[in-house]
């Protein structure tokens, strides 16, 4: 029988948290720092990140943060690079960094379309190439990738939806191809996650979101951030390829957001 996993089972962790400045990236970075993971932020917002470090720090969280943006290959190269030499391994990557994208496809331009897929694509690519030579030399590595309920396909959003559908392909083939070197690849589909701009709705609109998701509450970034706990612990050592969707129900009874 598998044993319980246990918060002691991520203690010492080397994890990679990206966009772990704000929303669901800070709750990731908080909860696996309360596991006892040794976290490296990167995100583009620099004072975010300096705000997020003070925070996590007096919370007793071991961390260190870097001004990385996730589509640049010579930023992430050289974070990795830099953390290697600091702590000598990567245990976990999660690709959280990701910008929202909503325009009617008629409407959009191509540059805007480029810029979600580079940055909640490519990045993830970016990032996957970067650690993963370190993960193989380690016959050990966790890919835990951000996609979206919102994969599905949504009215309005076919740039956003389709960079979370290619996370969803990137993820299954990083299974297959690195099954054999102890490195599993998975990704979480989280629904509506209450986050600071999800705060600056009309009472109304979150009201109408609310009544949209089968369990009647919003998700919250620590709902997402157990997912990540699980896919990074041992109990899921035999899971490779999956989507875990994190969204109260609403991907089996909501055609779009
Ligand atoms: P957020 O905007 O609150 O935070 C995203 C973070 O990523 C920010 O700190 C931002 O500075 C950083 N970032 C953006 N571009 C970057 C870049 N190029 N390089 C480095 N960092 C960058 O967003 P969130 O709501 O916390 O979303 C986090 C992830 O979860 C995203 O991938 C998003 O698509 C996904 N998601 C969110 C929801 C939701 O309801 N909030 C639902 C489904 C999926």
């Amino acid at each position: 029988m598998m044993d319980k996993p246990t918060p002691t089972e991520l203690a010492g962790l080397q994890v990679i948290v990206t966009g772990g400045a704000k929303g669901i990236g800070l709750g990731i970075a908080r909860s696996l720092a309360q596991a006892g993971c040794e976290l490296a932020l990167w995100d583009v917002d620099a004072d975010a990140l300096q705000v997020a470090a003070a925070q996590l720090r007096a919370e007793g969280a071991a961390i260190s943060t870097h001004r990385v943006s996730v589509t640049s290959e010579e930023d992430v190269q050289m974070a990795t690079a830099k953390l290697l030499e600091r702590k000598g391994r990567i245990d976990v990557l999660v690709n959280n960094a990701g910008i929202g994208g909503d325009k009617l496809v008629t409407k959009m331009e191509l540059d805007f379309w480029q810029r979600v897929i580079a940055t909640n694509l490519t990045s993830q690519f970016i990032c996957c190439k970067a650690v993963l030579p370190a993960m193989i030399a380690q016959k050990f590595g966790r890919i835990i990738n951000l996609s979206s309920r919102a994969w599905l396909g949504n009215r309005g959003q076919a740039s956003y939806s389709a960079s979370k559908g290619g996370v969803v392909s990137l993820t299954r083939s990083l299974a297959l191809e690195f099954a054999r070197s102890g490195i599993t690849a998975n990704a979480i589909a989280p629904g509506i996650v209450e986050t600071p701009l999800f705060g600056t709705l009309a009472p109304q609109t979150q009201e109408d979101l609310q009544r949209t998701v089968p369990m009647q509450r919003i998700g919250q970034a620590e709902d997402v951030a157990n997912a990540v706990r699980f896919f990074a612990s041992p109990a899921s050592s035999y899971v490779t390829g999956q989507v875990l969707y994190v969204c109260g129900g609403r991907s089996l009874s909501s055609a779009s957001v």
